[in-house]
């Protein structure tokens, strides 16, 4: 189905609430530091922010009294009055505040708003005052202050944030918050925030040994610690056997290659921006690869395809490197190398809403493994403007494959929006954004039609009537790179994986040392049965070893003392809480083994 038009954020009366509680923080700053100059303070994601150029810092102390300040302004019940001006008229309003000026002259002349950002048409000046305050504003505002609710919203963080972004500017003072229709609205977004700061991916990857980054091999080269390296097999194995069912082929190819291939793909010169710096050997330039395709599409043409071979799906968890900015680098989220689950499907026109519809429905079993009940897909479409600069020139093309893709999300019932002008080079996108267990929201991985790269490589098969022709080539990775992947599964289960992706899948604890041996002896049968199992035998009190297994978050601890290993048993604690005591070895083995082998959520 395609998703009804939401109603646009700007539209929204959260965002005239926002707007508007921006106006009473500044209106409140300006009462506490009457030299300050005030700048631009638009609403944005959960809150809305105002930048200052202030007479002397202000720190999270001072929050509380501004907050405080501003209560008072909102039981004033003011109303928010527009007023249209001239540039001149509003000149004068403004004539002490420098960086309103310079918004005034970016309105005069046309082609930014008051925020500076670009805008088509030239817009009329308008001022909004309450009660004291008056800015430079296009609304839209509440009526009056009494439709803030006084007690649903909160000043959160300070910043430094440069004048109109620019670093050669000078550094403004940024003062965020938060507001909601209702003191719940805003109790349950602060919650959320500090769980979301508990699951927080780079945090968990520690405390859970998943992963490192080390000074001495680079900022974004992520080292993958046992642990990590467990999650990551285990994925592998699950896309493995789901693309094997699938009718994938498996492929390796090389991490380097020559530039050639790079100029012949089109990445360069355009997309070496984003590559690593070539090295030179025998006077040849060599590349790591930032993607896989033009490897697979060279193994496509390694021999004739009839009609018969396709579609040809070539398979690869391929490791690329691609150079993002270090201030960009954000935990396993953005880094500079990284394992896709990637394959190229190369089909026929007929076979694609086929093929298509196979790779939704990869993701949507993984979306049911793994407990991802909200997603939407974004179809990028080309901009008819973009033609033959951003975008292959062939519009009969790009209009053909986009419908071909829409046809295929109709009929297969993905919930998904158009976005104009925002494809790739080569072919319409399809980006996946799903959100987590507490509705933090990520883009998981980015599906492509490509209808242009396979003309540049050459790739042809022989159709029914004995002509070549071009086939189709349907780039997906719905596993994304393991980093990614890895990143949001931290978050989405805050660390406490299901049985079978659980690095530690069972901890045996002896109660005192004589039952060392035994708990040892458990553990091995326990591993011979295909289980992840190791067993604490330090010299720490029973109490301790259940918590550092706890802080583990291992789903499984098997406590032995004298009574079990006489009666060769095992007293079972799950790590959600539940316990079954004295029970023999086998029974346990049979259930965590039925888990693992269904991947099962449950215990
Ligand atoms: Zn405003
Ligand atoms: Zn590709």
């Amino acid at each position: 189905m395609s998703e009804p038009p939401e109603e646009r954020y700007e539209d929204s009366q959260l965002y005239r609430i926002r707007h508007s509680v921006a106006h009473v923080m500044a209106q409140a700053v300006l009462e506490f530091y009457p030299e300050t100059k005030y700048t631009i303070g638009p609403p944005v994601e959960n809150g809305f922010y105002y930048d200052f150029d202030l007479p002397r810092p202000v720190v999270l102390e001072d929050l509380e009294r501004i907050e405080k300040r501003m209560r008072q302004i909102i039981a004033g019940n003011h109303a928010f009055i527009k007023k249209v001006v001239s540039a001149k008229e509003a000149r004068q309003v403004f004539k002490d505040q420098p960086y309103k000026l310079e918004l005034i002259d970016g309105l005069e002349k046309g082609g930014t708003d008051e925020y500076g950002n670009p805008l088509a048409e030239k817009p009329e000046i308008s001022l909004y005052q309450s009660d004291t305050f008056t800015d430079l504003c296009r609304g839209p505002h509440v009526e009056t202050t009494r439709l803030i609710n006084p007690s649903a919203f909160k000043l959160t963080s300070i910043a430094g944030a440069y004048w109109r972004g620019d670093e050669h500017n000078k550094m403004l003072t940024r003062i965020y918050g938060t507001a909601w229709r209702t003191p719940e609205e805003l109790k349950n977004y602060l919650k959320m925030v500090e769980e979301a700061k508990a699951r927080d991916h780079r945090k968990l990857g520690k405390d859970l040994e998943i992963f490192i980054f080390e000074d001495e091999v680079g900022p974004g080269l992520p080292l993958w610690l046992p642990n990590g390296g467990i999650l990551i097999d285990e994925l592998e194995r699950l896309a493995k056997e789901m693309e094997d069912k699938a009718g994938y082929s498996r492929v390796r190819t090389p991490h380097i290659t020559k530039e050639d291939l790079f100029i012949r793909s089109g990445h360069l010169p355009y997309y070496a921006e984003s590559m690593y710096p070539p090295m030179e050997i025998e006077g040849i330039k060599y590349y790591v690869k930032p993607m896989n395709c033009p490897m697979h599409h060279k193994i496509f043409a390694s021999k004739s395809r009839s009609y018969r071979d396709m579609p040809i799906r070539l398979a690869e968890y391929g490791t690329c490197y691609r150079y993002e900015k270090s201030g960009e680098l954000f935990g396993l989220m953005r880094v500079r190398s990284m394992q896709m689950n990637d394959a190229h499907i190369y089909c026929m026109e007929e076979q694609f809403e086929q093929e298509f519809m196979g790779v939704i429905d990869l993701y949507k079993k993984y979306f049911d493994l793994f407990g991802i009940e909200k997603y939407i897909m974004r179809l990028s479409l080309h901009g008819k403007a973009g033609l033959g600069k951003k975008y292959v020139d062939n519009e009969r093309l790009w209009i053909k494959t986009e419908e071909m893709v829409r046809r295929a999300m109709l009929n297969g019932d993905v919930p998904f929006k158009e976005v104009q002008d925002e494809a790739a080079f080569y072919g319409p996108k399809i980006d996946v954004q799903i959100w987590s267990a507490i509705g933090r929201e990520f883009t998981l991985a980015t599906n492509q039609v490509d209808f242009a790269v396979p003309a540049r490589f050459d790739l042809k098969y022989m159709n029914k009537e004995g002509v070549e022709e071009v086939p189709l080539c349907i780039h997906r990775a719905p596993l994304s790179t393991h980093e990614r992947m890895v990143g949001f599964l931290l978050e989405h289960y805050a660390g406490a994986f299901p049985v079978w992706l659980s690095p530690e899948q069972v901890r045996v604890i002896p109660v005192t040392d004589p039952q060392n041996e035994y708990a040892d002896g458990i553990v091995s049968q326990l591993r011979e049965a295909g289980l992840r199992a190791s067993s604490d035998v330090s010299a720490q009190r029973m109490n301790a070893k259940i918590r550092s297994a706890q802080l583990m978050k291992v789903p499984y601890m098997l406590v032995v003392g004298e009574n079990e290993a006489n009666a060769n048993q095992v007293s079972l604690r799950v790590r959600d809480g539940s316990r079954q005591d004295n029970i023999p070895l086998l029974e346990f083995m049979t259930r965590a083994r039925d888990r693992i082998s269904t991947r099962s959520s449950q215990m």
